[in-house]
């Protein structure tokens, strides 16, 4: 484990514009080209928005599944695939691609139905993955035994919508799981060997700074593959929008968000690939904070906090001896 951390440590040290372990580099590292994520929308629903766990969903959710950029499910998957890949290898010079099942819960049908879905995503040449993501109460030995089939010929992410480790908080924003469902989710992907990623959201009502880094401190203990941090957003339509309006809850600062961050990154493993840190929202229905439409101003203001911190990915763990991981950097 050490010696892994040592080289993940290496590797963002070489990358000198950043002291964390970006994902795209990541990829661009195992593939030895540009590889982007095509998000794809495949028609799912979610337990909880259709009545079986509540019809509420959580609270920062839309009707759109939440943080959801991907295409109008009306597009066949190949529809989808052939349009993203086309835009992207023309506007990036993009090579490869990992499809990126992202609206809704895409583990949230019978496992005959999703090995028609997956297939599909995985049907262009170019295609060199694929990710998930899902609740971490929709998945069981069955459709994991299917996700681990295609990791002798792809690369095969799991990605669990966790938010917070605080079962006050997830029953507090509606969530409808419990950290404990994240656990076991996390033990049986863990089992085939298939990579996880975490989703978290800063900002969350009711906690402090020390409930957030609680979590990534909980992620780093439980071995977690990749985390995509999120600040909690208000978009239009939701139970969040009321709350915001009404006074009850705000939303954070820029100075704030970058701060925390900052903070989470040095708890994590230097080997946990960095998945997202800035931006996101659907522009259209966002209300606050407006400031998230900056991301790269975002990714700029973090940079320069782990400079100015003389800082990096890893910094406050306690398994690793910080004069080593320090050492790298002088
Ligand atoms: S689990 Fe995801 S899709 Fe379902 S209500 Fe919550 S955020 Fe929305």
């Amino acid at each position: 484990m050490y010696i892994h951390h040592q080289r993940a440590m290496s590797k963002i040290k070489e990358d000198n514009s950043k002291r964390y372990n970006q994902y795209s580099r990541h990829l661009q590292e195992i593939f030895n080209c540009k590889v982007y994520k095509i998000t794809i929308d495949a028609g799912f629903s979610c337990p909880n928005r259709d009545g079986t766990i509540s019809k509420n969903g959580c609270i920062f959710c839309d009707t759109s599944g939440s943080f959801s950029q991907a295409h109008s499910n009306l597009l066949s998957i190949e529809k989808q695939l052939e349009t993203s890949i086309t835009r992207l290898k023309n506007r990036f010079k993009a090579e490869k691609f990992i499809s990126y099942f992202q609206a809704f819960t895409n583990t949230y049908a019978p496992v005959e139905k999703l090995k028609v879905l997956y297939d599909s995503a995985l049907s262009h040449p170019d295609v060199v993955g694929l990710s998930i993501g899902t609740r971490p109460d929709c998945i069981d030995d069955e459709k994991l035994d299917l996700i681990s089939s295609y990791q002798k010929d792809y690369y095969v992410w799991i990605e669990y919508g966790l938010q917070s480790i605080h079962n006050k908080t997830l029953n507090y924003i509606n969530r409808g799981h419990s950290f404990e469902d994240f656990v076991r989710a996390v033990e049986l992907t863990k089992k085939r060997a298939i990579k996880t990623c975490a989703h978290v959201i800063i900002g969350l009502p009711g906690e402090t700074k020390q409930d957030m880094l609680e979590t990534a401190k909980v992620l780093a203990a439980m071995g977690i593959d990749g985390v995509k941090i999120h600040l909690l957003c208000v978009l239009e339509g939701t139970e969040l929008e009321n709350l915001y309006k009404n006074g009850d809850f705000q939303v954070l600062s820029s100075e704030k968000y970058v701060e925390t961050v900052c903070d989470f990154l040095e708890m994590l493993p230097p080997s946990t690939t960095i998945h997202r840190i800035a931006g996101n929202g659907l522009k259209k229905l966002l209300i606050a904070p407006k400031w998230l439409d900056e991301k790269f101003k975002t990714l700029n203001m973090i940079d320069k906090e782990l400079e100015k911190r003389n800082s990096y990915q890893g910094k406050c763990l306690t398994r690793i001896a910080n004069t080593d991981l320090q050492s790298m950097y002088d």
